[in-house]
């Protein structure tokens, strides 16, 4: 209070001063004046003032929305996140190690009927276990009876395999609409051609 190097600083040395501490000493600054300030300055200042209250409110809004979205999130038990991170490891180890034995059975298998585990022996005439489907798309399939290997139109030894000898019968799914009109016009585009063909 000594000293008034600048107003700022004056002013807060006296609000903060106990209320007891000098209290016959008044600030030249704490005596009313009369201001004078330009109508631009005022709104300048204004403009200020709003524009920094504003910025306070959207903080002040962000922080409060931050800390419900935080709250919602719900609590996960560390231990139970990494047990369920072990058993998912363990199922993966478990299902290749299937994949794996049922791809060596498939290799192994000759594909002949009763020559499954279940079987007393395989066929005597050697005939193929391996019965056709045809899907709903046109495409035939094979399937193999005793160890469950399918064979699709782009496998190498597809022709090879699906044209031996067996007594089972083919299998069919319904056909689709696309399928059959198709065919059918196919069918009356060849009547097009034949005709156009004898006219020649
Ligand atoms: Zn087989």
């Amino acid at each position: 209070m000594a000293t008034k190097k600048n107003s700022a600083s004056s002013i807060l040395a006296e609000q903060s001063a106990p209320p007891s501490a000098a209290p016959e000493k008044t600030s030249p600054l704490v005596e009313d004046k009369q201001v004078t300030i330009t109508s631009s300055a005022l709104q300048e200042l204004l403009a200020s003032v709003i524009s920094k209250t504003q910025e306070q409110a959207s903080l002040q809004t962000k922080a409060l929305v931050d800390a419900i979205l935080e709250s919602r999130k719900p609590y996960v038990d560390p231990k139970r996140a990494e047990n369920e991170k072990r058993w998912r490891e363990s199922m993966r180890r478990q299902r290749l190690k299937l994949d794996a034995s049922l791809k060596a059975d498939q290799n192994r298998c000759e594909h002949i009927m009763g020559s499954n585990a279940l079987s007393e022996y395989p066929d005597l005439h050697r005939r193929s276990s391996i019965l056709k489907h045809a899907l709903d798309t046109g495409e035939v399939i094979g399937m193999c009876t005793n160890c469950g290997r399918v064979w699709w139109p782009d496998d190498p030894d597809y022709f090879s395999q699906l044209k031996r000898h067996t007594t089972n019968k083919m299998s069919q799914a319904g056909q689709r609409f696309s399928v059959i009109a198709k065919r059918q016009l196919q069918k009356l585009q060849e009547k097009e051609r034949e005709k156009e063909a004898q006219k020649k």
